[in-house]
């Protein structure tokens, strides 16, 4: 079966089949910096983590946008309790967003661009509704009027009839039932203070959706493959883009929409307006490993809630471990030189094939998370007990562990920095001696096998290092 993801849009199962052959375009609505990032907002980016590095194993060049909302409603607001310039205030929840992300492994995209740094391209796509008829003005700021697009509420799946034929809403989060005219660009008002846009459109700033629709076409065009978020973010921020960018543009936008729903508290939504949420730097301050929190929050579908608990991340924190060690353990026997006496090479290859496609079919199947860690669990047992029984040889040690190479590409939980670098350490001795003997192709040869091996070699002053390559 073919790779497949549940689109909200259809609320189907669908196969996945890229606008561009062998390449995927992913928009990621990202933070709001006005305060720094918990660990709710990260299962939905871890989310996009996994989903990203999936899209890569499967074999397509992503492109993935993250956007930083770097003004709104909230940040205007609080930068102002707190008495600092917005930029200045935004910066350091920047920042510490990044620094989250290192922490956890989740790869970086390929843009993170911040809404303020791309006020005239949503100037034009305000001018391109105003030109289109989708818009309307008062007291110098403009609406997009609902009613002008009848496929709206779509995403969402509204009844037609509860959405109000008048009315519009100024703020830029509201609830399902206030499907209304919503503001696209926000004329200045005394309580936004020094922040604000001299543009054709009057001085003001722009609303928090249209910040989403101008970026997203900016880095992935007019249409694109994917586009996620939480399941917040549904209703009105998808809904809303969805009007602003298919009557502004004239295209299809997104082909697919994914959602991951809810990490909870004490079976509330974490939230920083309800105060019950715990930041990245918290949880390690209590002595938590960030590997156990990445598998924590990678562990449980997207599409299910996620009871966060601090019992849950100790719980992974043994899985995490046991992969590990597990995996610690296969290098040191790939590094010896056992021989295939038992004749088991045959076997393990044949779990290896199991392992791998159960794996990829649970993964195929909208990312089903628990059946594919199921499949490195089932191996683990059946491994060790060869290797226990000293029946396990060099080569198929090897063999297991680029399987698991390749299932730590997308899981991230295995793998540490200085991994398995007893094998190299032989490899780097061994080149050292080629050049001390001038044996300049000996030693090429060999700083080829260790690149082979996913390593790259630096000669630096103090001699030469070597590091993992970074995917
Ligand atoms: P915000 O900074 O509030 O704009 O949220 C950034 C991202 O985190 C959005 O995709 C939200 O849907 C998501 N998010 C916020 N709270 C949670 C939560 N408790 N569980 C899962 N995702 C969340
Ligand atoms: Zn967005």
């Amino acid at each position: 079966m073919a790779l497949r993801f549940y689109n909200s849009m259809t609320r189907k199962k669908e196969e996945f089949i890229s606008l561009q052959e062998g390449k995927a375009g992913l928009y990621t609505c990202g933070p709001t910096v006005y305060g720094y990032a918990h660990i709710g907002n990260f299962r939905a980016y871890m989310f996009e983590d996994l989903l990203r590095r999936y899209l890569k194993y499967s074999g397509y060049e992503v492109t993935q946008v993250m956007n930083l909302t770097d003004v709104d409603d909230k940040t205007i607001r609080r930068s102002q309790e707190e008495g600092l310039p917005l930029q200045e205030f935004t910066l350091r929840f920047k920042d510490a967003f990044f620094n989250d992300l290192k922490t956890l492994k989740i790869e970086a995209a390929e843009h993170y661009p911040a809404a303020t740094d791309h006020i005239p391209e949503m100037v034009e796509l305000v001018q391109r509704l105003q030109a289109n008829g989708n818009t309307y003005d008062t007291g110098g700021s403009i609406y997009f009027s609902i009613a002008s697009f009848p496929e709206y509420g779509r995403l969402a799946n509204l009844d037609p009839e509860s959405m109000r034929a008048c009315g519009r809403i100024d703020n830029d989060e509201y609830e399902k039932d206030d499907a209304r005219d919503f503001a696209l660009w926000k004329a200045w008002t005394d309580g936004d203070g020094d922040v604000f846009w001299e543009t054709v459109l009057g001085k003001g700033r722009p609303g928090w959706h249209i910040e989403c629709s101008a970026m997203s076409t900016r880095y992935l065009g007019t249409n694109f493959d994917l586009h996620t978020g939480g399941v917040d973010n549904r209703f009105p921020h998808h809904e809303n883009e969805i009007a602003q960018s298919v009557c502004g543009y004239k295209d299809k936008f997104v082909k697919y929409w994914l959602h991951c729903e809810f990490l909870l508290v004490d079976g509330r939504k974490m939230s920083k307006s309800l105060g019950n949420f715990h930041t990245i730097p918290q949880l390690l301050e209590m002595g938590l490993d960030p590997l156990a929190i990445r598998y924590a929050l990678l562990s449980v579908h997207y599409r299910m809630k996620l009871n966060f608990t601090i019992d849950g991340v100790k719980a992974a924190a043994q899985s995490v471990q046991r992969l590990q060690n597990f995996y610690k353990a296969l290098c040191r026997v790939a590094g010896q030189d056992v021989t295939d006496e038992a004749g088991t090479d045959g076997l393990v290859m044949q779990l290896l094939q199991n392992t791998a496609d159960t794996f990829r079919e649970a993964l195929d199947d909208d990312l089903n998370i628990a059946p594919a860690l199921g499949a490195v669990f089932t191996l683990l047992p059946e491994i060790n007990r060869l290797q226990d029984e000293n029946r396990l040889s060099s080569r198929s040690a090897a063999r297991v562990r680029n399987l698991l190479d390749r299932v730590d590409s997308v899981l991230g939980v295995i793998i540490q920095e200085e991994e398995c670098n007893s094998e190299i350490e032989q490899l780097m001795e061994e080149r050292q001696a080629a050049r001390t003997a001038k044996d300049w192709a000996e030693a090429d040869r060999i700083r080829d096998r260790i690149q082979d091996l996913g390593y790259v070699i630096e000669d630096s002053p103090e001699g030469p290092r070597y590091y993992r390559k970074k995917c």
